[in-house]
């Protein structure tokens, strides 16, 4: 495989041009086409010489969308594929105040997570930060029809991988795609998800960057947690409640927790009770949301009305939350199912 491009700072592109012999403006060219999810061939201002000098050394198109599925709700997911043949995947919800695109960050995932299809193959590779950024640039780049305004606004990396195992390039990422100039998305309208990596939690929050940040907590000891979460082995949710109010003392911002309603793991009048104790007076707040059964593990989301329950029992014992609504569910599963799906179609295919 060949470098990304789109891994470089703005910066770090005019140092490329300058060793390159171009002058100055033409990194700004490049830069703008790329931010606008070109393809390196297809920036028409370049001259043939410095694509061909480009094209040598850096992908012409890291990410490109291999399937799109287009839901009733309007919710799109994306298969893409990666220079090397990889599979990842992506969606976009569709909200009135804009559109928010969920990002991949690992080709597959090792954290093992018993309802998580991401992690059934465990961890094939991490992804860069341009590669990350690229899941952005060629949505944007289709969504807006070459048009100057993005239609991408908010982000949540909550795709297939653990962010924070990926810790170099997720913080790159988000330095660039924050960066006045390129694609620019207010940090306050990204969204981190961790299963909870209580050291790399403490090393975002000095980075000051006030992203919103997420722990999937999914249960209220640290013994039901193990059962479903491998890495509560390694940090207990104590622990995490810590880095949580450390986070929340440098950037100032709430933290949100992510609880999917497991029926009979974690859903339970006792298990609102237990949340109503960790969390009360925290500046949280807490999005629930249902399974999505994975077919390959022996789980299954709790009833709506259940669903609800736990919700108002929540809201009673003045914790902050909402319940999430199922966008796309007529275009298949949860995070990780699409790229399954699509790996063990090919499996097929190959044994005929
Ligand atoms: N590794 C990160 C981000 C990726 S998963 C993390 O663990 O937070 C994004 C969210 O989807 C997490 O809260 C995860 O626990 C949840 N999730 C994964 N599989 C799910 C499923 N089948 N149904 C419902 N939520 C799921």
């Amino acid at each position: 495989m060949k470098e990304i491009l789109q891994d470089l700072s703005y910066n770090q592109i005019e140092e490329l041009t300058l060793s390159l012999g171009e002058k100055k403006f033409r990194a700004k060219q490049l830069y703008d086409g790329l931010m606008q999810g070109k393809r390196i061939s297809d920036i028409s201002n370049l001259s043939k010489e410095l694509k061909s000098k480009l094209l040598e050394r850096f992908e012409d198109e890291p990410v490109k969308i291999q399937e799109r599925f287009i839901s009733s709700d309007g919710t799109e997911k994306f298969l893409f594929s990666l220079s090397d043949g990889n599979l990842i995947e992506g969606v976009v919800m569709r909200y009135k105040h804009g559109n928010t695109q969920c990002v991949s960050t690992q080709v597959g995932c090792r954290m093992g997570c018993q309802f998580c299809a991401s992690t059934l193959g465990g961890l094939v590779r991490n992804l860069t930060s341009g590669e990350i950024l690229s899941q952005i640039l060629t949505v944007n780049a289709l969504l807006s029809k070459g048009g100057r305004e993005r239609a991408i606004t908010n982000v949540v990396l909550m795709g297939s991988g653990e962010p924070l195992d990926n810790y170099a390039h997720t913080l790159q990422f988000l330095k660039n795609v924050t960066a006045e100039g390129g694609v620019c998305i207010s940090a306050r309208n990204i969204s981190l998800s961790t299963c909870g990596l209580v050291d790399k939690m403490y090393a975002l929050a000095d980075e000051g960057i006030p992203i919103n940040l997420t722990v999937s907590l999914h249960a209220t000891s640290d013994e039901d947690r193990k059962r479903i979460m491998p890495v509560a082995r390694a940090y207990s949710i104590q622990e995490i409640l810590k880095a949580c109010e450390y986070y929340f003392e440098k950037t100032g911002r709430r933290y949100y927790f992510e609880y999917t309603l497991i029926a009979g793991e974690n859903c339970d009048e006792q298990h609102a009770q237990g949340l109503i104790k960790l969390l009360k007076g925290k500046p949280c707040h807490v999005n629930l949301i249902r399974l999505n059964a994975v077919k390959e593990r022996n789980l299954s989301p709790t009833e709506q009305k259940a669903a609800y329950r736990f919700l108002s029992l929540l809201e009673q014992g003045g914790i902050s939350a909402t319940l999430r609504r199922q966008m796309g569910s007529d275009i298949g599963g949860a995070c990780g199912q699409l790229r399954a799906g699509y790996l063990e179609k090919l499996h097929k295919k190959d044994q005929e």
